[in-house]
């Protein structure tokens, strides 16, 4: 459906640079600000427009925010039967305004609703979809999109192209990409969409949400972050952490292997399978520094390493490197803030 035919200049059929405006309980996520500020930045290389999808029930308060971030049109619908995220509503929806405004270049943030959604509508429209990308870029010789991702178990980044159909489809990785700069003088336009959702075919209902008391923490939003691995030795390790990251009032990360093991939830893990991170100060306590840890702290504007083997390869991306044992070191530091403090 979604072919593009070279030889009949189909592609030029297909204009503007979309963003889904992911909103949850009426609030905006952090990632749609991220992919904001790179839709603006292809849309003025491509000279369309950045249009922002936004659905759900009584969201249009929205709209000025994604304007104020870079969209010059705000493409809402809101019906009280996607109060919320359903895959099928949601899909359908969203495939029927790329069917009909045929669009060039779709992202999503690649979370949790992202990840499920965006594979839905690639099959519904019949094109292609890249999945949890780590940069995008406009060719500058045939204004394709460039979507470059770890691959191999993050040992190359694969940078993969989709010439023959459209729209152009990415999931991008929350946290990797530089927000929007917000500009309140900017104005837009919003359009409301059409479309008679029919309730009878949403086989899926929501009959309660139930949210789990939250140990999660937003560490991709945090300016400080005190990281641990498997040097900790033990799951109590991280209360000493802890108590470092609230005295410089910073949050908790972990490796992998912390959370293999059961000592921490997922929601801190950094790193490729992890969160992207870039804080104004990451301290990584009995890290080694794998590839795949590396790929999601490396932005971090400083980078302090804590480990007791001189070696290790966390030092080679470390700022400032401490060669010791950190249950030695961060007592340590603990009593030289609290002395600074007094
Ligand atoms: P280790 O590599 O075991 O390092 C422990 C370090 O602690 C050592 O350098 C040691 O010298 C030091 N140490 C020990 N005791 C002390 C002490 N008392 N004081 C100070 N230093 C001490 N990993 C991630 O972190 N995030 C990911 O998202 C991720 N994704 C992955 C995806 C794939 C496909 C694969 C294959 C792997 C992935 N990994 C990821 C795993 C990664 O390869 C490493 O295995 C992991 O990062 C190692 O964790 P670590 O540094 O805590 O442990």
């Amino acid at each position: 459906m979604a072919y593009v035919d070279p030889a009949k200049n189909e592609h030029s059929l297909y204009k503007g640079v979309w963003i889904f405006a992911e909103q949850r309980e009426r609030k905006l996520m952090p990632v749609v600000y991220e992919l904001l500020g790179e839709a603006r930045k292809m849309a003025d290389k491509l000279n369309v427009e950045v249009v922002a999808v936004l659905i759900g029930d009584k969201v249009e308060h929205l709209s000025q925010d994604l304007i104020n971030h870079g969209a010059d049109e705000v493409l809402l619908y809101e019906n009280k039967a996607i109060k919320n995220y359903t895959t099928e509503a949601y899909s359908k929806i969203i495939s029927k305004m790329i069917e009909e405004k045929k669009p060039e270049i779709i992202l999503l943030g690649a979370t949790h609703i992202g990840r499920d959604l965006a594979p839905r509508i690639a099959a519904r429209t019949a094109t292609g979809l890249t999945a949890d990308c780590t940069n995008l870029e406009i060719d500058e010789e045939d204004g394709k999109l460039l979507m470059t991702r770890p691959a191999f178990g993050g040992n190359i980044m694969a940078t993969i192209v989709c010439p023959n159909h459209r729209p152009q489809m990415s999931t991008v990785r929350p946290g990797v990409m530089k927000k929007a700069e917000e500009d309140k003088s900017r104005s837009g336009k919003i359009t409301k969409f059409d479309y008679a959702l029919n309730e009878e075919e949403i086989r899926t209902k929501i009959i309660e949400i139930i949210k789990e008391a939250k140990h999660d923490v937003a560490i991709e939003e945090a300016e400080i972050i005190v990281a641990g691995g498997r040097g900790l030795a033990k799951k109590e390790g991280f209360e000493l952490l802890e108590r470092l990251a609230k005295k410089l009032g910073g949050v908790v990360g972990a490796s992998r292997a912390t959370v293999d093991s059961g000592w921490i939830s997922q929601a801190h893990q950094v790193g490729q399978t992890g969160k992207t991170v870039r804080p104004k100060l990451y301290i990584a306590c009995g890290i080694s520094g794998a590839i795949q840890h590396i790929a999601g702290m490396k932005d971090s504007e400083y980078i302090v390493a804590i480990n007791k083997n001189p070696d290790a390869a966390i030092f080679k991306v470390a700022d400032y490197g401490i060669v010791g044992d950190l249950y030695d070191i961060i007592p340590k530091i603990i009593d030289s803030i609290d002395n600074i403090d007094e």
